[in-house]
């Protein structure tokens, strides 16, 4: 009931939006005003726990994303619930190191045929990405977030990481790595195991290792999509069967997150998307968040709810509450904060006033 409620009041507040009124919605509680990652912690009392809830809620946000085990999501969904706000398992999806010692061949194989399972992961040491290709990568996934939504009280699972490892860095983080990275380089581009050329061979007819350059070959781009597209939506299906809500932590537009990190979240068929939309990042002024927001809403079915995800230590507090003009004015729902626990109290004073105007 509460997915069907969810979907109604999205496909509402779109209309609501063309007669610039959202009062009526709110009335309804159905779709959160705005998120954030975070905010509470396994070692917070149940007191704690509920006087941190009420700070969020009363000044405007409806959901939590915070992180955890399936005890603590059991206990703060329970008490989220008697506060009135809304609590989503933030659980990282490909990115996992939970298999390695009992399958490390469910790990993803970059172009120089290392593993993600090896002494030596991209970037950084907890990279740890899985293949999307193997049934077996899916089964796994798919089980836990089914575990999670046993939870009764658990409004819904959240996903992050939901992607292959990063082709490309954002711009400012690449001089960090000392990497100039102007083209696919081999070793961040997956998947090449043996499963993922099998079935691109069954296909194609293509060795992927064959072909001379793997970035301009779309079909081979494609597939890859496509795989990971097909886990997501294995996982959306038994997440909706349970009737809870999946969202997604996802990279900024469309269109980048297919070049950087092989994700195409327009096809992934969530409830809501919170797009990164950390501008620092990549070099850009806060005005491209707005247009970040514009972009994606033009390859996702009218009425999705998009909030855009905002990483509160790289804005000035005197800019909070017009970049949350900027977002609705651009056919966002809201924001989504990175994270709660960096939030104000003035901070959630100028959200509060900015959603009472
Ligand atoms: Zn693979």
């Amino acid at each position: 009931m509460e997915r069907r409620n969810f979907l109604k009041a999205s496909g509402l507040t779109a209309l609501a939006l063309g007669m610039g009124s959202w009062t009526g919605l709110f009335a309804q509680k159905r779709l959160p005003r705005n998120w954030a990652w975070g905010g509470v912690h396994e070692n917070m009392s149940d007191d704690e726990l509920l006087k941190a809830f009420d700070r969020y809620k009363s000044h405007g946000i409806d959901a939590l994303l915070p992180e955890g085990n399936n005890a603590f999501y059991a206990r703060i969904s329970r008490l989220g619930k008697k506060a009135g706000i809304e609590i989503h398992a933030w659980r990282w999806t490909m990115n996992r190191g939970q298999y390695i010692r009992d399958h490390p061949e469910w790990y993803a194989v970059n172009r120089k045929g290392e593993s993600c399972a090896g002494p030596n992961p991209p970037y950084v040491n907890y990279y740890r990405w899985l293949c999307p290709s193997q049934e077996e990568v899916k089964d796994a996934i798919v089980k836990d977030y089914i575990e999670l939504c046993d939870i009764p009280e658990l409004s819904g699972v959240h996903l992050d990481y939901v992607r292959y490892c990063d082709v490309y860095l954002p711009k400012e983080l690449q001089p960090k790595y000392h990497l100039v990275q102007d083209h696919e380089m081999p070793e961040y581009d997956y998947c090449y195991c043996n499963t993922c050329r099998r079935l691109f061979r069954e296909q194609t007819g293509i060795d992927p290792l064959d072909l001379e350059d793997p970035a301009s070959n779309i079909a081979w781009r494609d597939f890859r999509l496509n795989q990971l597209v097909r886990l997501v939506q294995a996982i959306v299906e038994e997440v909706h069967r349970k009737d809870k809500l999946i969202t997604a932590a996802v990279f900024p537009t469309p269109a980048m997150s297919r070049t950087m990190v092989r994700q195409d979240w327009p096809k992934f068929g969530l409830d809501a998307y919170l797009p990164m939309l950390y501008h620092h990042f990549y070099g850009e002024k806060e005005s491209w968040i707005g247009q970040c927001v514009k972009e994606s809403l033009t390859e996702l079915p009218k009425g999705t709810p998009v909030y855009a995800g905002i990483f509160r230590g790289a804005l000035k507090t005197a800019d909070l509450a017009s970049i949350y003009t900027m977002v609705k004015e651009n056919g966002g729902m809201g924001l989504s904060f990175f994270t709660a626990d960096s939030l104000s109290d003035t901070d959630l004073k100028i959200l509060k006033r900015a959603l009472e105007t």
